[in-house]
């Protein structure tokens, strides 16, 4: 393993996250850190960014490695299969989504609130948990069923995320 890797990806290797007491050797242990990381100053290639997620994709630390990524608000290579971009992109969902529940309080307050897109999957999920029916969702934020079921959607996946983030770092990570 190159030395970048070999350095970025120790924390991994010690188990230092929470929840990772014994880990397996990570798949980029032999990898060359040209492919994790773009030259000084440049951007990953497409191709680049393909294969470093291939072998993400079969690392056994995958977990742990995008947890310590985004709690680490990593701002350079692949980490844990994902992208800079789309490691901001998720720690701004999971922001957005802690921000829902008070929203969604609001909404059922005031029906007239103007909720923005960024912000509609944080409210549909707490205003589903709350009881309320896609339909009336929809009615009272006037948005399509496609709308309201895209924005469960992501909801979903940024529950799966936050649960992610729990597992490893109980005591808080952002
Ligand atoms: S998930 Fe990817 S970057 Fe992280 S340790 Fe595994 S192979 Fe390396």
């Amino acid at each position: 393993m190159g030395p970048v890797v070999q350095q970025g990806r120790s924390e991994i290797e010690s188990g230092a996250s929470a929840a990772a007491p014994e880990l397996s050797a990570p798949a980029c242990r032999n990898a060359d850190p040209g492919l994790f990381f773009p030259p000084y100053g440049r951007q990953l290639r497409h191709s680049q960014v393909t294969a470093a997620k291939e072998l993400c994709t079969g690392c056994p630390v995958q977990e742990e490695c995008l947890a310590m990524a985004v709690h680490a608000d990593e701002s350079d290579g692949i980490w844990g299969g994902t992208t800079p971009v789309e490691r901001r992109r998720m720690r701004s969902q999971l922001a957005r989504m802690q921000c829902g529940a008070e929203l969604a309080r609001s909404v059922v307050r005031d029906e007239d609130l103007q909720v923005r897109p960024a912000e509609r999957p944080g409210v549909v999920h707490n205003l589903l948990r709350m009881g309320w029916n896609a339909e009336r969702i929809g009615q009272t934020l006037k948005l399509t069923a496609d709308q309201v079921e895209e924005a469960r959607v992501a909801a979903a996946r940024a529950q799966a995320l936050h649960a992610l983030m729990e597992r490893h770092y109980p005591q808080g990570w952002s």
